[in-house]
């Protein structure tokens, strides 16, 4: 080392001993066995055997980044939700994602995108769990699991399947509205900044009266929407796994931030019981021309994480995060994931994973909970119950104490939605390609469907995915079954 050199800190240990070598293990001559007292290799070793949490269940490969959320319009006569009031400005986190694939798997395969979103509110953590797309494959939370495991891999050779995806979806008609969206061009975004995201689920909001409303959040983007052909998702998915992540972050990073306008679909609430859809199906939209978006605020993606593990990997999102001013409607996919959210969490990263960075309020928290592992924060209360004598904290009931939620009395069944007049599970899916497609779009879904079921759909299930996309649309239908055959 010359006298001029910069001098490099020194490395330690986990707890700041200084450590002897970056290089060498302890041995007993340089050529003998390794001495078990050598306790920094131990912990590098022992630390690198834990690096990894589990994966994500479903979601798991994905890219995020830290911004704002602006509100430019007045929609308060429909929410007090602190972040949608007239001139609020509120830190966020947003995740997007690819469902199906594996933490390592392409960014490029065909799948619906997760927008997921956590506003740092002053009235705590709000989190909008979203789509790119407006609808879902089923409506009930009992066949959620179904549907992912008929989307991930075979058990026998641990492939996935075309044939098992298709076997799902067809013996589940309410999926055609959602795998329209699927094998068109929005199954495959060009970047996660040209798609748009929305909440799919209808939620409730209150304004300050009490008064309530339901709604669907449109995300749109304001890079413009666009999407990859199959043929070029193919080839990027060989070329460059990582293209979404990558480009997300590279755009953050030159100063390219990018923004989607919140536009808001608003119902008044006795309008549910007798609009011509279940407004509450998730299989469903409402039509544009029956609720117009309204214009509610900007959010701009502007800061890149500064360590992916701890700000994305360890991001938790959950629908159950409702802020005064908004509550959940009684969409059954959406109360089903109230609780499975918080619970995989619980799971994947711990029972504190509240106390983490992304997901820690930028508020004062003063909940009554207490200890299991990893916890760091103590607890706000002397005391760990309510009520307590010694200055623990005590619910504002007159200023919070009023669910956002709706009249419910009936027997206990096990049965579908009750129908409304115009409720079918293809009708949605038919307007979508007959009058929103154009015909390029429709000859590219036409396309992408038959080389899907080209690929390994055996007999009944192609037959029967035929006759499904002869029920969405019977011209889509005999090209595809054209082309099926070959002629
Ligand atoms: P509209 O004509 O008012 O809306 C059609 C919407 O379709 C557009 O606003 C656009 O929404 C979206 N869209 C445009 N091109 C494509 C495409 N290639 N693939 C997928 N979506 C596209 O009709 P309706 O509201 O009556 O809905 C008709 C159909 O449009 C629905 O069945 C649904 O499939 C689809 N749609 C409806 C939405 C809704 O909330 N009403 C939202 C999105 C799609 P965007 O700007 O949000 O992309």
């Amino acid at each position: 080392m010359t006298g001029s050199s910069p001098r490099t800190a020194y490395t330690t240990n986990n707890v700041g001993i200084p450590v002897e070598s970056d290089e060498h293990s302890l041995t007993i001559s340089p050529d003998g066995p390794i001495l078990l007292q050598d306790h920094y290799l131990i912990e590098k070793m022992a630390q690198f055997n834990r690096e990894r949490v589990p994966e994500r269940v479903v979601h798991a490969k994905g890219a995020g980044a830290y911004g704002v959320f602006e509100v430019t319009n007045d929609v308060s006569q429909f929410t007090k939700a602190v972040v949608f009031q007239p001139g609020a400005r509120t830190e966020m986190l947003a995740r997007f994602s690819t469902v199906a694939g594996e933490l390592g798997s392409p960014d490029t395969w065909r799948d619906p995108r997760g927008f997921a979103l956590k506003f740092y509110t002053e009235l705590g953590n709000y989190d909008m769990v979203g789509n790119n797309t407006p609808v879902f494959f089923v409506r009930d939370p009992q066949k959620f699991q179904d549907f992912i495991r008929s989307q991930k891999r075979h058990p026998a050779t641990g492939l996935r399947s075309n044939d098992m995806q298709w076997d799902f979806w067809t013996l589940s008609p309410e999926s055609a509205h959602m795998v329209t969206w699927l094998m068109g061009d929005r199954g495959i975004p060009k970047t996660y900044r040209n798609m748009n995201g929305y909440s799919s689920h209808t939620y409730m909001w209150v304004n300050g009266a009490g008064e309530r409303f339901w709604v669907k959040y449109h995300f749109k983007t304001d890079q413009g929407i666009d999407f990859l052909p199959q043929a070029d998702a193919d080839a990027l998915a060989g070329s460059d796994g990582d293209h979404h992540r990558r480009d997300l972050y590279e755009a953050i990073e030159s100063g390219n931030a990018p923004s989607w306008s919140l536009k808001v679909q608003i119902m008044p609430f006795e309008d549910a019981a007798g609009y011509r859809f279940n407004p509450f199906d998730l299989t469903k939209v409402w039509p544009h021309g029956d609720y117009p978006l309204i214009d509610v605020g900007r959010m701009t993606l502007n800061q890149n994480p500064e360590d992916y593990f701890i700000h994305i990997e360890q991001a938790a999102f959950e629908p159950s995060n409702l802020i005064p001013g908004v509550g959940p409607s009684p969409d059954k996919m959406l109360l089903g994931r109230l609780f499975s959210y918080p619970d995989t969490h619980r799971y994947r990263i711990g029972p504190n994973y509240t106390q983490l960075p992304p997901n820690r309020a930028r508020t004062t928290v003063r909940s009554y909970a207490k200890d299991g592992p990893m916890r760091y924060e103590p607890s706000a209360a002397a005391r760990p119950y309510a009520p307590n004598s010694y200055g623990g904290p005590a619910a504002d009931t007159e200023r919070f104490g009023d669910p956002a939620g709706w009249a419910a009395a009936g027997e206990m069944v096990r049965e579908a939605y009750k129908l409304h007049r115009e409720d079918d599970d293809w009708g949605q899916a038919g307007t979508q390609v007959r009058e929103v497609l154009d015909d390029a779009a429709r000859d590219r879904l036409v396309s992408n469907v038959s080389g899907h079921l080209a690929q390994g759909v055996s007999r009944p299930v192609l037959d029967r995915a035929l006759q499904y996309w002869r029920n969405i649309d019977k011209v889509i239908g005999d090209r595809i079954a054209k082309n099926m055959n070959g002629g």
